[in-house]
């Protein structure tokens, strides 16, 4: 039979986190906030028959489901996903970094405390990426469990062998495992693919698997197909392209958001950041234009992941937790959006 949705709340409650890994059984207490709400229209199709074709239904009834909406924890600053792994709330994008440049970027991040390291295969970088990090821990900046690395396998040939893809993919970074594979776009092969990295998640090698560009029709589509809740969507986000009608559909799904382009994206961070009202926001706080914007995505539950090959941007960007935005602040961001989208995807 098959069971598409975990009992999340139980398991967040039940375990308890170490940093970026699997909740240890047998401690007490919650890393991040949990709030349970009601599951939501577009899987009631899957819990109301609670089997798939050639079911015989002679099978017990499916344990009733729980949606869990996670909430961000500010103090450790990470969420807890559903597939029962912590991760950071804030991390460093690496798409255009290459060759010594991503690799000092990521050192530099972890350096500073960034825990959060988002690649992909398309990005061409996943070798310097893990470079940087088996360097990092090397030198005893970091260790592998503490930190958290994710990389997505991309449409068409890659999708078409997902396996050797996402092996390829393991190969290149060589650190161990992932801590979180998404797909990069929807693809004709989109399911198979995804069927692949559950088997990962099976074998060990990769903790938690996810979709990128994946709005609200898509999402509706895709997951009744799989069995595997994904634990993130990460999207286009930032104040001129709020995706506000998608963020609480997925958030409700208890998939975290993460935002891409948090800065509006290379060739329009010059407006976002200079926007008057942004500035303004930043003056009043003492801030800059770029921590205003993460900690506005941070207080809506989005993940952020900056990019930066500037290592005061770098330790500027992790520094979003010593000021919070009024009710009042929030609403004046979110009259910004435009449905203004950076990129085509
Ligand atoms: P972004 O984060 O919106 O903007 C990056 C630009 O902002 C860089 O030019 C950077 O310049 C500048 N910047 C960073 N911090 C700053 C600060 N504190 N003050 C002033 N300027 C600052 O765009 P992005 O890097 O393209 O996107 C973020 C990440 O999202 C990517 O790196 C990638 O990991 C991911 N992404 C995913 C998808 C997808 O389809 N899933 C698509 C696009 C991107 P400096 O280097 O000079 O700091």
């Amino acid at each position: 039979m098959r069971k598409i949705f975990s009992l999340m709340l139980v398991y967040l409650l039940a375990f308890p986190i170490t940093a970026c890994g699997r909740n240890r059984a047998g401690e007490t207490g919650t890393a991040g906030g949990v709030e349970s709400i009601p599951a939501i229209d577009t899987m009631e199709s899957v819990r109301e028959t609670g089997t798939a074709p050639g079911d015989t239904g002679s099978e017990p009834e499916a344990e009733e489901e729980t949606i869990v909406k996670a909430v961000f924890d500010f103090e450790r600053r990470t969420v807890m996903l559903n597939s029962g792994y912590e991760m950071p709330v804030n991390g460093l994008g690496t798409y255009s970094l290459h060759g010594d440049k991503c690799i000092n970027a990521v050192k530099s991040a972890l350096s500073n405390g960034v825990r959060l390291i988002d690649t992909a295969s398309a990005y061409g970088n996943e070798e310097e990426i893990g470079q940087a990090i088996r360097e990092a821990i090397d030198e005893g900046i970091v260790q592998r469990e503490d930190i958290f690395v994710t990389t997505k396998i991309y449409p068409g040939s890659e999708m078409e062998n997902p396996v050797q893809s996402i092996q390829a993919c393991l190969d290149r970074l060589d650190i161990g495992y992932v801590d979180l594979m998404l797909l990069h776009h929807p693809d004709p092969n989109d399911v198979e693919a995804y069927k692949a990295m559950e088997q990962f998640v099976e074998e060990g090698k990769i903790r938690s698997i996810g979709l990128s560009n994946w709005y609200v029709e898509e999402l509706t589509e895709f997951l009744p197909q799989v069995d595997t809740v994904p634990a993130v969507v990460q999207n286009e986000i930032h104040p001129y392209y709020q995706e506000n009608d998608v963020i609480p559909f997925i958030q409700d799904l208890g998939i975290v958001v993460q935002g891409w382009y948090p800065l509006g994206g290379r060739g329009h961070t010059g407006e976002l950041l200079g926007d008057s009202v942004i500035s303004e926001i930043a003056e009043a706080h003492g801030v800059s234009s770029a921590q205003v914007i993460l900690r506005w995505n941070l207080q809506k539950g989005v993940v952020v992941i900056p990019g930066s090959s500037n290592p005061d941007h770098i330790r500027e960007n992790t520094e979003v937790y010593h000021f919070s935005l009024t009710e009042g602040e929030m609403a004046r961001i979110g009259a910004l959006d435009r449905g203004e989208k950076h990129d085509w995807y």
